[in-house]
């Protein structure tokens, strides 16, 4: 393999409209904020990176803020003028600084990005070269479609009408105290057939064990993340109690977090979010102990621009990765997404993996000026972009 040699990384702070605005606990909000790593190398290769930092410590502790700062005052310096020959040996160069993992992987998948690039190979198949023997690329991800919390049953049936159309065959449907059994309930009656699971984002204690028993009747395919964003004890708890398998996905940050919920019984699923694990050299180790254990594994989504979006579709191109992904077409996200060309939904639910070098797409600089200015308008004054504008 041949090594590459950092001489610069910038950092583009952004705001991206959605196509839909997006439900959270704080409102709707109209665009989706992002913090993006352009890696330069010394042989002129440009490798992108993604911390899907928003603007509020909602799913994440992180924040842009935090991003910014942790990315340009440690992550950004530890790199600069480093020789590296292959992106798993980042870990140990920032090991330094504690916590952060959304900006760790920015910086971390820059690397893959650019390391591929420089191997004139996918992402994908140097993500392959990093595992045994059998774990090549099927050449597409499996993928599904999440569906917010709407204001009736009727509301949500007429989007799974609208989605099943389109061609998504995994339909997940996100869930809080008041907003679940019916909705179950409501959702089997119109489709008995249709894969359909639940994510609930932490939005139960223990005592509900006996409420959530009744979700077992509905044939679901997991439900995600019942309990505590932090927790993995109380899960352990609850999975015996249920027939439906537990999806772990919040309180998963380390492939030792893994390990300890599959000692404990807490699930038997994994929503990988390679973000959340702090990049893909750590979601590797997820991903054997996945395949060592017969875990069913999919790629969850943090609403990623298509450059970190092409980098999870390489990942969950992956064998182990056996489960449909929450990965959607990119006419799901943003207008305009800053990648061209953009993901289009194919055969049985799958999307292409790119073909190309690295992430397999092209960064459009005019659209991240753009989203720089986008994020100036909507905070003026906070969010500087870091390591010059001058071409762009
Ligand atoms: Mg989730």
């Amino acid at each position: 393999m041949k090594p590459i040699t950092i001489q610069s990384i910038r950092i583009y702070p952004v705001a991206m409209t959605l196509v839909e605005p997006l439900g959270t606990s704080f409102g709707k909000e109209p665009f989706k904020t992002a913090t993006l790593i352009a890696l330069h190398t010394t042989d002129g290769v440009i490798g992108w990176g993604e911390a899907s930092s928003e603007s509020r410590p909602g799913y994440s502790s992180e924040t842009l803020g935090t991003a910014l700062h942790v990315l340009s005052e440690f992550l950004v310096p530890a790199l600069v003028g480093k020789t590296i020959t292959s992106p798993t040996e980042v870990p140990a160069l920032i090991r330094g600084v504690r916590g952060h993992p959304l900006a760790k992987h920015a910086v971390e998948a820059a690397v893959w990005d650019a390391v591929a690039k420089t191997n004139e190979m996918p992402l994908a198949a140097l993500f392959s070269a990093h595992l045994p023997d059998g774990h090549e690329s099927r050449g597409y991800a499996s993928v599904g479609v999440s569906i917010g919390i709407q204001p009736t049953v009727e509301d949500t049936l007429a989007i799974i009408e609208r989605r099943l159309n389109q061609g998504y065959e995994r339909i997940k449907l996100k869930i809080k105290p008041g907003w679940d059994v019916e909705l179950a309930a409501g959702v089997r009656a119109a489709y008995p057939d249709i894969v359909m699971m639940l994510d609930a984002n932490s939005a139960y204690t223990l005592a509900d064990a006996e409420h959530l028993k009744q979700l077992d009747r509905f044939n679901l395919l997991m439900i995600e993340q019942p309990l505590g964003y932090d927790d993995i004890y109380e899960h352990g708890k609850l999975q015996p109690q249920l027939k439906t398998p537990i999806c772990l996905d919040e309180s998963i940050l380390s492939a030792n977090d893994f390990r300890l919920a599959l000692d404990l019984g807490a699930c038997k699923i994994l929503n990988l979010k390679p973000a959340r694990v702090a990049g893909y050299t750590e979601s590797l180790e997820v991903y054997k102990i996945a395949v060592e254990n017969g875990i069913p594994l999919w790629i969850g989504g943090l609403l990623e621009s298509g450059i970190g979006r092409s980098a999870n579709l390489a990942f969950a191109s992956l064998p182990g990765v056996n489960l449909p992904s929450d990965i959607s077409a990119t006419d799901r996200y943003f207008d305009p997404d800053i990648t061209e060309p953009p993901f289009v939904l194919g055969e049985n639910s799958t999307i292409a993996t790119p073909t190309g070098p690295g992430i397999g797409v092209e960064v459009q600089m005019d659209r991240v000026a753009g989203a720089v200015e986008d994020l100036n308008r909507r905070y003026p004054y906070k969010f500087p972009p870091l390591g010059g504008l001058d071409d762009l």
